[in-house]
């Protein structure tokens, strides 16, 4: 098995090679092909599974491949938020961020990260700039959306990661609101370790028909 056979484009696959890697994790090989078909996603993964590119890299292929990826790179104006990832923490947004940028890298994409503990300022300059795919933690996000100063409108593609931890921080509310500003036609993804009532329930509410799987 390799990245190229899951169905992954050149441009990704060769940021992928000089990553190192050379064979997919077990999740990369399941939720690969599952998130390129479109569908939504219900994964079971602890960190260090590899998780990470099992959702950053289809949707980079997703976003990139399609017309409105094809025309990127003509313009940088009206580029709207197409896949948005939620976090628990800045370290795990920050980490998420640096692997869309790394895996991206022959793709004409952006990225950005907005977390708390630092000034709102830049985060609305960048936010400004033209951003495909937006990684940000609850709260922050929170904030720019009572500001107006982010568009949710236009998200295709919406991953938890790390699900069960943001509950455990008490981000549910957080996310309620988020969710409720996002199309309703679009591909959800939920990853988290572990799955007790209030994630399942989580789940019942976000996810149609979710392919599951868990490594
Ligand atoms: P994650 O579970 O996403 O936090 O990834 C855990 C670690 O595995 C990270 O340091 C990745 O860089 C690394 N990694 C991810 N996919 C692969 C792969 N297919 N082969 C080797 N290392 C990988």
């Amino acid at each position: 098995m390799s990245f190229s056979t899951l169905g992954l484009s050149d441009a990704i696959v060769r940021a992928v090679a000089e990553t190192g890697y050379t064979t997919p994790t077990p999740i990369q090989t399941q939720a690969i092909p599952a998130v390129l078909n479109g569908g939504d996603l219900l994964a079971g993964a602890q960190t260090g599974t590899g998780k990470t590119a099992g959702f950053t890299l289809p949707i980079l292929h997703r976003l990139s491949t399609d017309a409105n990826g094809a025309k990127l790179g003509n313009t940088t104006s009206a580029r709207p938020i197409r896949a948005l990832i939620l976090t628990p923490t800045r370290e795990l947004a920050a980490q998420v961020e640096e692997s869309v940028r790394v895996y991206g890298k022959y793709t004409k994409l952006n990225s950005a990260v907005i977390f708390g503990g630092v000034g709102i300022n830049p985060q609305i300059k960048l936010l400004r700039h033209g951003v495909d795919i937006l990684v940000a933690t609850p709260g922050r996000l929170l904030d720019h959306m009572m500001q107006k100063t982010v568009d949710l409108s236009k998200v295709e593609i919406l991953i938890l990661d790390e699900a069960d931890r943001m509950l455990d921080m008490g981000f549910i509310r957080d996310i309620k609101k988020v969710l409720a500003a996002l199309p309703p036609k679009r591909q959800n993804l939920l990853f988290s370790a572990t799955f007790s009532d209030e994630i399942k329930a989580l789940a019942d509410g976000l996810l149609n028909n979710p392919a599951m799987i868990e490594v």
